[in-house]
């Protein structure tokens, strides 16, 4: 009978240190002493360790004989601007800020696969593990190729894990296709001429064109994309003219929203039908429009064969059952799609177990299921010795 894997003592250190980053959750590029722990952690693997990478990512590589692919898998370090509501020995220590993703419990799987791997000497090729800062919205993974992650690190391929409640611990899910949905932001402002409210004809109304526009908006999804595909857009903020001031017709109104798609294709679509029904809008109200299209985060899609790669090790790891390969996209996003669209990728997700309380993600009572962290350290140790098998 063989040794369990990771050890008692291994997990034990690994839950330790995911509680320790559960009371002292930072922000996106904040992460000072997170980013500290990782990189200690990681030289006293005997890792080469690069911090400072993109403001506060670290990098550990392994390097293995030559003549294997070089991989890297990510884990993200940041906690939300929110508060912690439910009690527990390692709660938030820090007020309006929590772990609410489990990025807690992904640092610390990355770090107990780090530790594991750092031991073996039959490995052909290289691991980058990647600590990202900010993946909620603040562009961390962005922030890490601008500061050249590709170029100090080749990478063939990327290998990303989100923790999932409602799957249950021990179980993993790997799909191949779109994951999460592209996240961008869009404005639309109207300029006409501003008149007495009572004198319509004197001026050039914009609130009319964003009716117009509001109404037409809605045809973006319904006629303009593949039924087949999906796509959301919708506007989530008005702004004009003045409730002391319900005789004055304003120049301007400014409208946003949210665009989210699973393709390349209905994404760069959504941004030049926005575009198209505003101009045309304006046009025909005699009136001008501006409008900017801000790309936040490309689509999560996952490559059909290194998806192929990471089932293969899930179900290595986990057992076949344990693997679900049907398991339906999600409209929140993840900045992976950063270095997904560089390189092939493969992003899972990981049992957490019932939603305890109905507690999803970014829920002031989430947490992160400690029991969680073994299957996920046997996962990400199994795909890179797979991968790394030397010939
Ligand atoms: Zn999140
Ligand atoms: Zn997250």
């Amino acid at each position: 009978m063989s040794a369990p894997f990771p050890s008692h003592d291994d997990l034990a250190s690994l839950v330790a240190i995911r509680h320790d980053l559960h009371a002292h959750p930072e922000l996106g590029f904040e992460e000072l002493r997170t980013a500290r722990i990782v990189a200690e952690f990681l030289a006293a693997c005997g890792l080469e360790v690069m911090s400072g990478i993109g403001g506060t990512g670290v990098v550990g590589t392994l390097r293995g004989k030559s003549g294997g692919p070089h991989i890297a898998l990510r884990a993200d370090m940041d906690a939300l601007a929110m508060p912690e509501t439910a009690d527990r020995p390692y709660r938030s220590t820090v007020d309006g800020k929590m772990h609410a993703c489990g990025h807690d419990g992904h640092t610390a799987m990355l770090l107990g696969a780090a530790r594991a791997l750092a031991k073996r000497t039959d490995l052909a090729g290289t691991v980058h593990f990647v600590f990202q800062p900010a993946e909620e919205g603040r562009g961390g993974a962005d922030a890490m190729v601008r500061d050249g992650l590709f170029e100090r690190c080749r990478i063939d391929r990327f290998y990303g894990l989100h923790n999932m409640p409602g799957i249950p611990v021990g179980r993993l899910a790997a799909v191949p296709g779109a994951q999460l949905a592209s996240s961008d932001r869009w404005e639309v402002s109207f300029r006409g001429i501003g008149t007495h409210g009572g004198k319509p004809h004197l001026g050039r109304d914009p609130i009319v064109a964003a009716g117009q526009f509001l109404a037409s908006l809605q045809t973006i999804v319904s006629r303009g994309t593949d039924p087949v595909d999906t796509a959301v857009v919708s506007a989530c903020a008005v702004a004009a003219g003045d409730f002391d001031a319900l005789n004055v017709i304003p120049d301007t109104i400014r409208i946003g929203g949210t665009a989210r798609a699973y393709s390349h294709t209905t994404r760069d679509r959504l941004e030049a039908e926005i575009a198209r029904v505003a101009n045309g809008i304006a046009r025909a109200n005699g009136i001008d429009a501006d409008h900017v299209f801000h790309r936040l985060m490309p689509p999560v899609i996952n490559d059909r064969a290194t998806t192929a790669r990471a089932t293969e090790a899930a179900r290595a790891a986990l057992g076949g059952e344990n693997v679900i390969t049907d398991f339906p996209p999600s409209t929140a996003g993840d900045d992976f799609a950063s270095f997904s669209t560089r390189v092939p990728g493969a992003y899972v997700w990981l049992g957490n177990g019932p939603a305890e309380d109905g507690a999803l993600h970014h829920n002031t009572r989430y947490d992160f299921n400690d029991a969680a962290i073994g299957p996920g350290v046997r996962y990400w140790t199994t795909l890179v010795e797979q991968e790394l098998r030397a010939a």
